[in-house]
């Protein structure tokens, strides 16, 4: 029968053979667990299910994820302004006389807190992670190299996940900045990987780099049979683009931050399966505050499933995204979320919100030949109700296409539409921000 969803052909343990109502009740079984002990001994949760009326006891279905209440950055920072310490009663065992505690950063524009790892913590978090590489191909005796930013919670067990699958690594550590990619050009060269973990943004760098010193894509990634991305959501047409860029047949999308979301798109790559063991995920409407309907837009809420460390109960970390229960063909059981971004980044033009996501895939379906081209939002634009895209487009990328471009992007958003080819675009912190002020870069120029 050809719509009967089989089983996973390689599975990375037996999770990964449920079907997906047997996850399902594993779940609940793991987050009635998760809520309990947290009511018992964390003080944030408590107060806040006692505040919402919440009884974990009575926690019997995903449904009554319902009354569990929504935590968000801001609810953090703010007992983290009153307390003026990096613990918020969200801390299993941080306190523990044998606990050995580590601490990382949380990302974002509008604060950092801390996140504390306990050796739990980075056991259970190191297998789930080894679980999302496993997914995206990763198997025992492929040399690996791994990059992300030192601050991050993977950074904490990237040595976990070299470990486990007894493989030579390279970790270049700390090195997720684009200015530094020589560092990683020069690691790939000598270390011959075949996986790669890689911030996007970084990948355009290794590349431009390596071109610098005359040796084309092809070349460089010749040893690498999967490259993972992360760190931004990209399109199907930035993932073709990828790997017609870098030779490399599979391009894998892993999306996770360091309060606990982690979700991996499988060899279909037609979302990302939510990795089960540490992480429950939900897409919540932003109007009623209800699940949305399945891939309709909405917050990405996670909850983690493993009481160690920080724990983030139903929270809620800016993303936008959608979320797709039906069975996948690859034979995984978990629901698949795709992330388009940030709420932070979308705007409002015309009768539409949207996020830059979507003016990047309206451009490589109206004109397939600026596929991958990145582009950015200027608030400039927006601020006269002009959708003004700088488009780093192709070398020699015909005007034509600027303008096939502009007049698609016009008639598909009912709004005036600038398309404005660039050579480069202005490089920040955490690569290219998908909106931003011309003035504000150039004067930082
Ligand atoms: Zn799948």
């Amino acid at each position: 029968m050809l719509n009967q969803p089989r089983s996973c052909a390689e599975p990375f343990d037996a999770l990964d053979s449920l079907t997906s109502a047997a996850l399902e009740k594993w779940w609940i079984r793991r987050l009635r667990k998760v809520f309990t002990l947290a009511s018992e001994r964390l003080p944030y949760y408590r107060g806040c299910f006692r505040a919402a009326g919440f009884d974990p006891a009575r926690f019997r279905t995903l449904e009554d994820l319902r009354a569990v209440p929504i935590s968000n950055k801001s609810d953090l920072l703010a007992i983290q302004r009153n307390t003026g310490s990096h613990n918020l009663g969200i801390e299993f065992e941080a306190d523990a006389p044998q606990a050995t505690v580590t601490l990382s950063l949380s990302s974002g524009t509008s604060g950092t807190t801390f996140i504390t790892h306990t050796r739990t913590w980075t056991k259970m978090q190191g297998r789930s992670s080894c679980r999302a590489h496993w997914w995206a191909g990763l198997r025992p005796g492929s040399p690996l190299l791994m990059s992300a930013p030192a601050w991050h919670s993977y950074a904490a067990i990237q040595p976990f996940i070299a470990m486990h699958f007894g493989m030579p690594c390279v970790v270049v550590s700390g090195t997720y900045l684009p200015r530094f990619a020589d560092r990683v050009v020069d690691a790939i060269v000598r270390f011959r990987p075949r996986f790669v973990t890689m911030f996007l943004p970084m990948v355009f760098s290794i590349l431009a780099t390596a071109r610098q010193q005359g040796i084309d894509g092809d070349r460089l990634f010749a040893s690498v049979q999967t490259l993972v991305v992360t760190g931004a959501p990209i399109t199907p047409g930035m993932r073709q683009h990828l790997s017609r860029l870098s030779g490399v047949a599979r391009v894998a999308e892993i999306a996770g931050s360091s309060e606990n979301l982690l979700a991996v798109d499988c060899e279909r790559a037609d979302g990302l399966h939510v990795v089960p063991d540490t992480c429950h995920v939900e897409v919540i409407d932003r109007a009623t505050g209800r699940a949305a309907a399945e891939m309709e837009r909405g917050s990405i809420v996670h909850t983690s499933v493993i009481p160690a460390g920080s724990v983030y109960l139903r929270y809620d970390g800016g993303d936008a995204g959608v979320i797709n229960h039906e069975p996948c063909a690859c034979g995984l059981p978990s629901p698949r979320i795709k992330l388009l971004g940030r709420w932070e980044d979308s705007f409002t033009i015309g009768p539409h919100v949207l996020l830059p996501y979507d003016v990047q895939l309206a451009i490589e379906q109206e004109v397939p030949e600026l596929s991958g081209a990145a582009c950015v939002i200027t608030r400039e634009g927006l601020a006269r109700g002009t959708l003004r895209v700088l488009l780093a487009a192709h070398e020699g990328a015909a005007a034509s296409l600027l303008d096939g471009a502009r007049a698609a992007l016009s008639r598909r958003f009912g709004v005036p539409v600038e398309v404005v080819g660039v050579l480069d675009l202005p490089l920040r912190f955490k690569g290219v921000p998908p909106i931003l002020s011309e003035q504000e870069a150039a004067s930082q120029l």
